[in-house]
């Protein structure tokens, strides 16, 4: 991992729904220092901004899943007269997505919005954006240029600039694209800088994932505002996720990025799990909740594995809040590793499972009575962390793999022998 690159802060909301710092490690205006803000996860609501309470609702399980900021879009006058309604019933900065009408964002600011986004692709009379800027100014609102891929060239020099920047970028697989995005950025964010106005964040997003990481790069490298990053139209959950997780994770190992949206064709809700999951694989975030060991389940297994891992995932995310470590494992193959570095442990075996909680063994149970034994020793062990009896990531002792005959009856034997027994009820992923 590289360090985090340093820029401008920007803070979003307000004294109500709380305040989100993103980006930060150059002095601001008044030349007094800023502490890098941990990288925020932002979403964007799927539904009508206009259908008031379904509105709220989403925010509301937007925020409870833990995004730190929630865009909406507002289209039509209706959205940004909704926004009146909406914001005094949630508690997280609310963003509005405008684009084409700079009348929205003049309303959006007005109805008390914490942040507008702008596209210089449809937002680019110069009159236009600098009423944008001039009443988010006035409000102390901070505004995020979306530059998206196919943003059009209007400065008056562009053949020139492009000229340049083309030479630059003359070797490059994606030349061309980031001479526009350079170019166009340069040009808008001109605009800006003559109003003086820099609570600025960038988005530079396309559904190419090389293409993104090749432009933020450009950008991390030529500005030092704030990044949000973002693939676009990428997709379905099923490879959306992976377009994003590849994109966003490549430059956030390299220290680019200070906030991240994944998106795809889902509920938002997993685009804000997805986006957490990622920054506490990458150490960027404190976890909150479970850290869920799991093998991928193989030809050894003799527990219907699939079904209770899924079933332990779903009771813990609603139960455990502290950031433990639990792994549910298949077999004695890889099971006592797991298990050793974990707080709460479970390995199968000939239809039983053995539980450890920080390595001492606290169950040898039939496989009916893995999961309540299971959730029930997770439970007991977050009162004793929250009660300070005990600490995380804490092991005991040396977990010894079961006697082959003895703990997990015939289990090791079967294995060894290639005698595998199976449940008479077997999972095998969502098949
Ligand atoms: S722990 Fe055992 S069952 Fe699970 S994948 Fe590894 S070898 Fe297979």
């Amino acid at each position: 991992m590289k360090p985090r690159r340093l820029t401008r802060q920007v803070v979003v909301g307000d004294s109500r729904v709380g305040f989100v710092r993103i980006g930060g490690g150059v002095p601001g205006r008044d030349g007094t220092p800023t502490t890098p803000a941990p990288v925020s996860v932002q979403t964007m609501t799927a539904g009508y901004t206009h259908d008031i309470d379904a509105c709220v609702r989403e925010i509301n399980k937007l925020a409870a899943a833990g995004a730190d900021i929630v865009r909406v879009a507002v289209p039509e006058k209706k959205d940004t007269e909704a926004l009146r309604h909406i914001l005094p019933q949630v508690r997280v900065p609310i963003v509005a997505d405008v684009h084409f009408h700079f009348q929205r964002a003049l309303e959006a600011v007005e109805a008390g919005v914490h942040k507008i986004r702008l596209n210089p692709g449809n937002i680019n009379d110069r009159a236009q954006v600098i009423e944008v800027i001039r009443a988010c100014k006035a409000k102390g609102l901070p505004i995020r240029v979306g530059v998206n891929e196919g943003s059009i060239i209007e400065r008056k020099d562009k053949q020139k600039r492009m000229k340049e920047l083309g030479a630059v970028f003359s070797a490059h697989k994606h030349g061309h694209m980031l001479a526009i995005m350079i170019a166009k950025l340069e040009e808008y964010l001109d605009i800006f800088y003559e109003e003086d106005f820099h609570d600025i964040t960038i988005s530079a997003k396309s559904m190419d994932a090389a293409l993104v990481i090749d432009a933020y790069t450009e950008i991390a490298a030529r500005f030092d505002h704030p990044l949000h990053l973002g693939v676009t139209h990428a997709g379905p959950k099923e490879t959306g996720t992976i377009r994003s997780v590849v994109a966003l994770g490549g430059l956030l190992i390299n220290g680019i990025g200070e906030t991240i949206r994944i998106s795809y064709a889902n509920d938002p809700i997993f685009e804000v799990q997805d986006g957490l999951e990622l920054l506490y694989c990458l150490g960027l975030r404190e976890r909150v909740g479970v850290d869920l060991i799991a093998c991928p389940t193989c030809g050894r297994i003799q527990v219907d594995l699939f079904t209770l891992i899924q079933d332990v995932r779903k009771a813990l995310a609603d139960q455990v809040k502290v950031p433990m470590k639990v792994a549910v494992m298949g077999c004695i193959v890889n099971g006592p590793g797991e298990a050793e570095g974990a707080d709460v442990a479970v390995f199968a075996g000939d239809r039983r499972g053995i539980i450890y909680v920080q390595g001492e063994k606290v169950a040898n149970v039939p496989e009916p009575e893995i999961l309540p034994r299971l959730l029930a020793e997770c439970l007991t062990f977050q009162d004793k962390v929250l009660r300070g009896e005990a600490k995380l990531g804490e092991k005991k002792v040396e977990i010894i793999p079961p006697d082959p005959i003895g703990e997990l009856g015939s289990g090791y034997a079967k294995i060894a022998s290639g005698q595998v027994e199976k449940p008479a009820t077997l999972t095998i992923g969502g098949i």
